[in-house]
């Protein structure tokens, strides 16, 4: 009898594992490993990130997938430096200066100036608008020294501890040293900087399955980091991010391994998972260098797609929806679904430059982040209560057959979203 009911289940279930679709144990396996206690929250620059790396590597491998060109693995590493001050001292009038009078964004050389230097010399001076002269300075492609009048010690002493921060930036780009001191333009002055500069490696996951059309690629992403080890709660102190973004790193794994089951399709698919999302967005910033922009047709990034959105159960929305013709091309293939894609329901929020959708945007890519989480009231975000316990694993799944089903169009060649207007975005 019970040998009778199993066959009949492996009967009934065999054509759902020929379409393949996506189903919630899967999503839930996936949910579990990535924002597992062990993961520590998947902060950059820690081993565990590393794990969850190699485990998404190890699905694209089960996947079959193919590497990037230049790639001979899935993990698309790279290199950058952390730079901080080891030791400094500045002069001004032969007067030593305590730490707390200045701050430098640093470059990985180290400096030794005076008044004598080529180093072009600007001031903040008393009555002038900190704010805005401190972002005009930045943008600034060269040396500066800077001298900020005293009167605008409150903001000075706001800016510092940001940018006494370790400097991150790509290896080997070239950098400019500006060093912010509060005191009156004097006489004479001397700057010493010597740098610590650490060497960090990252790595995006990355697979592929190429298409007919070899070079029209269609790209499914999400941010995999999250911000690790945070302050305890309750005894909690591991952020898990399985809301944000284990679900909608889950989603990129399970819409590889459903693409892969399909004949070849017409347009190339590329499936990556962004590191160092929450850390900058070097991650994708880097990415983007590494192929032409214009070769992406459409950017299906994957964000918080854990919980469903307040009163719209069987929905997604999609940032920057007036930008390009992306979400109306979603909203054709998913004629008469019982799921959704709407634009995004939170302008205010300006979600749209906040995922790394933004840089591709920003090179004409019609490049969009899909969510659902009532952003607005989510107890979890950025918390450590954001673990598997708090997403709704059913919802994942649904989101994840329904975005299978919305890039159709897209991928079949017969849909194709307008690009983004570069000076719409900024
Ligand atoms: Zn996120």
């Amino acid at each position: 009898m019970k040998r009778l009911i199993l066959l009949v289940i492996v009967i009934t279930s065999l054509p759902l594992a020929i379409a393949a679709q996506t189903t919630q144990e899967d999503v839930s396996e996936i949910m579990k490993t990535l924002s597992a206690d062990e993961m520590k929250g998947r902060k950059v620059f820690t081993p565990h990130i590393e794990e969850a790396a190699d485990f998404i590597a190890e699905k694209f491998s089960e996947f079959g997938l193919q590497t990037l060109d230049e790639e001979d693995d899935y993990l698309q590493e790279f290199h950058m430096e952390s730079i901080s001050l080891e030791n400094s001292r500045i002069t001004v009038d032969g007067k030593a200066l305590d730490t707390d009078n200045f701050f430098v964004l640093a470059s990985n050389r180290n400096i030794r100036w005076s008044e004598n230097a080529q180093t072009d010399v600007k001031s903040i001076p008393t009555g002038a608008d900190f704010r805005s002269e401190f972002s005009n300075l930045n943008q600034l492609e060269e040396d500066l020294i800077v001298f900020v009048d005293p009167t605008h010690s409150d903001m000075f002493q706001r800016y510092r501890p940001y940018f006494s921060r370790p400097n991150r930036s790509f290896s080997g780009e070239s950098q400019h040293d500006k060093v912010f001191i509060m005191a009156e333009e004097p006489e004479n002055f001397s700057i010493s900087l010597d740098k610590n500069v650490e060497q960090l490696t990252l790595a995006n996951v990355a697979g592929k399955i190429e298409g007919k059309r070899k070079d029209e690629i269609v790209l499914f992403s999400a941010h995999y980091d999250h911000i690790g080890v945070v302050q305890p709660v309750e005894g909690d102190s591991i952020a898990n991010g399985a809301n944000d973004n284990a679900s909608g790193t889950t989603a990129v794994i399970e819409l590889a391994g459903y693409f892969s089951q399909q004949p070849q399709p017409e347009r190339t698919l590329l499936f990556v998972a962004f590191t160092a999302e929450e850390a900058g967005g070097y991650g994708s910033k880097y990415f983007s260098r590494q192929l032409h922009p214009d070769n992406i047709v459409a950017m299906f990034n994957i964000e918080m797609i854990g919980k469903p959105f307040t009163g719209k159960p069987n929905s997604a929305w999609i940032t920057g929806f007036e930008k390009s013709s992306f979400g109306k091309l979603l909203q054709k293939s998913t004629e008469g679904m019982d799921y959704t894609f709407l634009p995004d329901p939170y302008p205010n929020q300006n979600l749209f430059y906040r995922s790394d959708n933004a840089t591709l945007a920003r090179l004409g890519v019609p490049a969009h982040s899909i969510s659902t989480t009532p952003i607005d009231v989510d107890p979890d975000y950025h918390r450590v209560t954001d673990e598997i316990e708090t997403v709704d694993l059913q919802h994942i799944t649904d989101t994840i057959n329904a975005i299978a089903r919305a890039a159709e169009g897209i991928i079949s060649g017969e849909h194709t979203p307008t690009r983004v207007d570069r000076s719409m975005v900024n």
